[in-house]
């Protein structure tokens, strides 16, 4: 058995850049500092601030809620949870169920949008209507609306689960594909403007493995389950398991990538943006991503944004 390196307890983890053995309560306490310095090092959160954080019923955002709760006294801000049902069979049931357990024992208020009652359809039917791929259809969903929900219920930032490795997957991609509007908005922070509201990814610098043995460690809520929906690329798996490779062989060169693309590159998130003529909403292209999905399902945006409103309103506080 190998021992915690600050008590005698047994070790659950090893943490590799640094080579230390930790215990579940020791594990636990070890990474809320370290976000805690990751949110201090980009500058995440004021004193203040009222945190949208998005729940998706898997380890790494139940982890980031989990964190975020127990570090608000201190460092001064507020917090909300959201989850939003996308209405994929079982699985959605079983993600929201997670989710809404996991907000109701860190006792946070917290709302939940399903998207059967906000647009008549689950991403499933969606994407079979309007001939779009599930992942991607999914993907302008959750943004419009994380983002409609923050300005509803008047949060300063939102927050989302994303690792180490999801942004360095996301970096390493659109740096092959010299994207560089998206590579711009890779960045541990992104600042709010016009009813734009500001991203923050407190996880960036934990990998998913520490998410993972956080989450079971704590007991938190959560589903070990994939999207039935998802469908990897190629070229994404590929990246992952270069990344993975990377964590292994050479821990902090990850995490140096992430620190120096976020100094090197000007956040250009908020250039370039304009209003959508349907929804009012900023976006770089008008109609929206958005509401180019409503006009073709017929549906109005002013529907949508009341009802959003009305749910957010109806939120125990
Ligand atoms: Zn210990
Ligand atoms: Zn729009």
């Amino acid at each position: 058995m190998v021992k915690c390196a600050r008590c005698p307890r047994p070790a659950v983890i090893k943490i590799r850049y640094s080579k230390m053995h930790l215990c579940d309560h020791h594990f636990s306490e070890y990474l809320v500092e370290r976000v805690k310095r990751t949110m201090e090092r980009y500058d995440m959160v004021g004193r203040g601030d009222e945190i949208l954080i998005a729940a998706s019923g898997g380890k790494d955002s139940a982890s980031l809620v989990h964190m975020l709760a127990d570090l608000s006294h201190e460092m001064e801000y507020s917090v909300i949870g959201l989850h939003i049902d996308l209405g994929i069979g079982d699985y959605s049931e079983r993600c929201s169920a997670k989710a809404v357990k996991l907000f109701e024992e860190v006792n946070i208020p917290y709302i939940v949008l399903d998207l059967r009652r906000i647009l008549g359809h689950g991403i499933p039917e969606l994407s079979r209507k309007i001939r779009r791929k599930a992942c991607s259809l999914c993907g302008i969903v959750k943004r419009y609306l994380m983002n409609l929900t923050a300005n509803a219920c008047r949060a300063s930032k939102i927050a989302t689960g994303h690792t180490m490795e999801d942004l360095a997957q996301y970096i390493i991609k659109a740096f092959l594909l010299q994207d560089q509007e998206q590579l711009s908005r890779l960045k541990p922070v992104t600042k709010g403007r016009n009813g734009l509201i500001g991203r923050i990814k407190p996880l960036c610098e934990i990998t998913e493995r520490e998410t993972f043995t956080y989450a079971y460690v704590n007991h938190l809520p959560f589903t070990y389950e994939e999207c039935p929906m998802f469908r990897e690329r190629t070229l994404d798996a590929e990246i992952r398991s270069f990344i993975k490779r990377m964590q292994y062989e050479r821990p902090s060169i990850v995490i140096s990538l992430i620190r120096r693309q976020s100094e090197v590159l000007a956040d250009r998130s908020a250039k370039n943006l304009i209003k959508c003529a349907y929804c009012g909403m900023p976006s770089s292209t008008s109609p929206c991503a958005f509401c180019k999905i409503l006009i073709k399902l017929g549906r109005e945006p002013e529907d949508v944004i009341n009802r959003v409103y009305e749910i957010a309103e109806q939120m125990s506080r």
